[in-house]
């Protein structure tokens, strides 16, 4: 459906047709949480909420007109001159200025975006969007794509040119979807290996702001990287912390604070391979892991709210399901929950009004399974 939008949003905002049209995907983390910042690994999956990009080549300026959802109005990003703006554009244009900054000669564009992924829910509508935009010049232009270079790109462009101190996960998982597959991803460097993942998740926006996220997702980043200098004191050659064992932790001297979080990232990258080992046996999710992490989450790291805890309990009940888990940063955002289809079927006919009754405000929810990454739509 977001093929066909995109399609007319191009064609009111510049006429005629596009060249090509791309898409890239939204993602949910099924486990491995707070661990990309540190060196760490992680399992998402591409989701069937996508970003589409239709591009087409503009003679004259260097310039990108760019539209999104078909209102709004046409922007005007100039190769030349970009800088940020603080408002969505920033995006694209920090695509550009990477490609640009890495000797790109970029022609003038002519872009609509179009999306069904929810945007601020931690479903990563910004690394959709990145990596579509990304994906769609490099296609146009006939370079070589490398989805995890242009995956890393696009990290970089949220990192320095939006200024979000992002890991690589979102943007890795946007482009490197493979369906019917998560994604075990390690970052230091950055390899994606697919393994067979075919169930389906529930996934359950709570829907609250979540305005304390940018100070304390800053705050854990700058704990992660104490705890990590408190145990190089003892261990000097650990090179991140997701790679300091247990034992390495307990030797070394540090605050509580920071050594709860340090188990948090130690723990979570256990489970994670754990997970990927089940999963490569052709086995369904272990949701004891999912429960572990969350309680991890909860207690170590204490990125979940009274909202995405009441949804892993209330879930934990249902028959058929096997575990649940907050997925993304915390502090509001999105719970996943893993279980027989059917089971998450009626989770998701039950769940909302029990959740409103109990929390005043009603969640969004969605069934989802992985699907691809960037991929041309034609
Ligand atoms: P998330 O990535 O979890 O959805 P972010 O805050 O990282 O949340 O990114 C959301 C922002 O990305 C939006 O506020 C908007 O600026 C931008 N964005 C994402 N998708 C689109 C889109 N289709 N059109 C315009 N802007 C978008
Ligand atoms: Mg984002």
């Amino acid at each position: 459906m977001i093929i066909d939008e995109v399609r007319q949003h191009f064609g009111k905002s510049f006429g005629g047709e596009p060249t090509l049209v791309v898409s890239a995907a939204g993602r949910v983390n099924l486990i491995g949480e707070h661990v990309d910042y540190n060196g760490g690994e992680a399992l998402p999956i591409a989701i069937q909420r996508r970003t589409a990009v239709a591009i087409r080549l503009r003679d004259g300026a260097k310039t990108t007109r760019i539209n999104s959802g078909g209102t709004g109005g046409v922007l005007t990003l100039d190769h030349a001159s970009l800088a940020r703006k603080r408002q969505w554009t920033d995006y694209p244009a920090g695509v550009l200025d990477q490609l640009i900054g890495a000797g790109v000669d970029v022609p003038g564009l002519e872009v609509a975006v179009a999306s069904d992924v929810p945007s601020g829910s931690g479903l990563s509508s910004s690394a959709a969007l990145e990596v579509s935009f990304g994906f769609a010049v490099h296609t146009l232009m006939g370079l070589d794509t490398d989805l995890v270079a242009l995956a890393l790109l696009c990290q970089q462009a949220e990192r320095q040119f939006v200024g979000v101190p992002c890991g690589a996960m979102d943007q890795l998982s946007a482009a490197c979807g493979q369906r019917g597959h998560a994604l075990y991803m390690q970052f230091n460097p950055a390899t994606v290996r697919a393994v067979p993942f075919t169930e389906s998740v529930l996934i359950v926006d709570t829907a609250v702001p979540r305005s304390l996220r940018g100070s304390a997702y800053a705050e854990r980043v700058d704990e992660c990287a104490a705890a990590l200098a408190a145990i190089r004191v003892v261990t000097p050659d650990v090179p991140s912390l997701a790679a300091a064992t247990m034992s390495q932790l307990g030797s070394a001297e540090m605050p509580d604070v920071q050594r709860r979080r340090a188990r948090h990232v130690i723990a979570e990258c256990e489970r994670v391979r754990a997970t990927m080992q089940t999963l490569a046996r052709g086995e369904r999710f272990p949701g004891r892991l999912a429960i572990a992490s969350h309680e991890s989450l909860r207690n170590d790291y204490e990125c979940s709210s009274a909202e995405l805890d009441w949804v892993v309990e209330y879930a934990m009940r249902a028959p058929g399901v096997a575990g649940a888990r907050l997925t993304g940063a915390g502090w509001g955002g999105c719970a996943v929950v893993f279980g027989e289809t059917s089971a998450l079927l009626a989770l998701q006919e039950s769940m909302p009004s029990d959740f409103a009754q109990a929390l005043g405000r009603k969640p969004r929810t969605w069934v989802v399974s992985a699907d691809d990454g960037a991929r041309v739509e034609g």
